[in-house]
């Protein structure tokens, strides 16, 4: 509860640790900001001052904070029950979610849903579910994971083995396991036919590598990866724990070239950001090659899988996505998106790349060549929409625009005037 005399900064800066944070900058101020409330795209600091969510939340919420029927249905849970084990119990909530997320696909495609906590739990379980299939369905010698360069599938040890963006991962590197690392579709069709033998499946982020300062793939490739994995018989990993939930326009990215990967990861929007939650969407013939005896068992799981608090949000924001015809509303929200980074016509803006209401700005020097890192252009433009009312981070000197899905063009285009406006004061 917010009480006058409390120090959150104070304690924020003597006892928290912040994920990706240099905290020897930290403590020095200008970075931090309490949040303390939401309403639907936005935020509140301690002060009362508002501000747009403009990445929703580090790309997690769909239908804005606070949402009245999400909170309802979360309030109304809480009145049953938080949290019960998934380990030999069934739960309601999750019976519910997994039948609703199957239903997106057509019937005998991904018909398994196995829940666990976050976008990396996600991606694990895929990992660790391609490897055991092989080993009993008598390929043992295919245990080879294929990932693209610079792509981002999270930060456990097993996910961060698949990553290929090497400030983060680098440093990690050997004590993962190695995978094949492609750039292209031309990569992949010149792999030589051992490697491909070898692979159990290949992971990726469909139509855009997020993490990769947004970088949207060549239209078709999805489609042509897809015939590729039927060809070589290599399972498809698609790690859509951004682009799910309709931030890419459709519910998933991958019903825009019509693929249905072999394991689908799916977590951050799965709640509406409101609570950690992850799903792996896998098929009736992946599954049933755990059928049988007790070696066959999938041995994994966390605490909280299937967290009826986490199930109950997901299932709610589900339904709003349908009574809301959130989807049928976001064309024109997506064209306020792109309308408003075009109006921001300044020589430091390189480049927009956008797919549906996913966008990088990245600024350059106007020559084209990058800015140095000590710069740090991108923060600093951050740092300096935050008084223009726009909260966001970059990722090296793209600035993110991910905003809620609920937010109106008119919000869409004020955010866009906020980020205009940093840019001339810092470029
Ligand atoms: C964020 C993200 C992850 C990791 O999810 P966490 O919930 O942070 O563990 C994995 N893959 C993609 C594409 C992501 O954007």
């Amino acid at each position: 509860m917010t009480e006058p005399g409390d120090n959150w900064s104070a304690w924020d800066r003597q006892h928290c640790w912040h994920p990706f944070t240099q905290h020897a900058e930290w403590a020095s101020g200008g970075e931090e900001l309490i949040l303390v409330k939401g309403e639907g795209p936005w935020l509140f600091d301690a002060d009362g001052k508002r501000y747009f969510d403009g990445n929703s939340s580090i790309w997690t919420n769909i239908h804005g904070h606070r949402h009245p029927r999400i909170d309802a249905a979360l309030r109304a849970q809480l009145d049953e029950v938080a949290h019960t084990s998934f380990l030999g119990f069934g739960n309601p909530r999750a019976a519910e979610l997994a039948k609703r997320l199957t239903d997106f696909f057509p019937s005998g495609s991904l018909e398994r849903v196995f829940f666990s906590d976050d976008g990396s739990t996600a991606v694990e379980v895929a990992v660790k579910m391609a490897i055991q299939f092989r080993q009993q369905s008598g390929e043992p010698e295919r245990t080879g994971f294929i990932a693209f360069e610079n792509a981002y599938h999270g930060d456990t040890m097993g996910a961060a083995s698949l990553g290929g963006v090497s400030v983060f991962f680098d440093r990690f590197r050997s004590f993962g396991f190695p995978a094949t690392r492609v750039a292209s579709l031309a990569d992949l069709h010149s792999l030589p036919a051992e490697e491909v033998g070898r692979a159990a499946a290949i992971v990726l982020e469909p139509l855009i590598q997020g993490v990769n300062e947004m970088r949207p793939w060549p239209a078709g490739q999805l489609a042509e990866i897809r015939s590729w994995c039927d060809e070589q018989g290599v399972h498809l990993i698609l790690d859509e724990v951004m682009t799910g939930f309709g931030r890419t326009g459709t519910m998933f990215a991958c019903q825009q070239e019509e693929v249905i990967p072999d394991f689908l990861c799916l977590a951050k929007g799965l709640t509406g950001g409101y609570l950690p939650l992850a799903a792996t969407l896998t098929t009736g013939p992946v599954f049933d090659a755990f059928l049988g005896g007790r070696d066959r068992t999938l041995h994994y799981g966390h605490s909280y899988t299937a967290n009826q608090l986490g199930c109950a949000a997901a299932l709610a924001s589900l339904r709003v996505f349908k009574e809301d015809r959130v989807l049928e509303k976001l064309p024109p929200r997506v064209e306020a998106l792109t309308q408003g980074l075009k109006a921001i016509a300044h020589p430091c803006v390189h480049e927009v790349r956008q797919c549906g209401l996913i966008a990088g700005l990245e600024l350059r020097l106007e020559s084209g060549e990058r800015f140095s890192g000590e710069q740090r252009m991108g923060e600093r433009v951050c740092v300096a929409a935050r008084a223009h009312g726009l909260l966001t981070r970059p990722i090296k000197d793209t600035i993110v625009m991910m905003p809620p899905l609920c937010s109106t063009e008119e919000e869409i285009a004020e955010a866009c005037a906020a980020l205009g406006r940093a840019v001339k004061e810092v470029g």
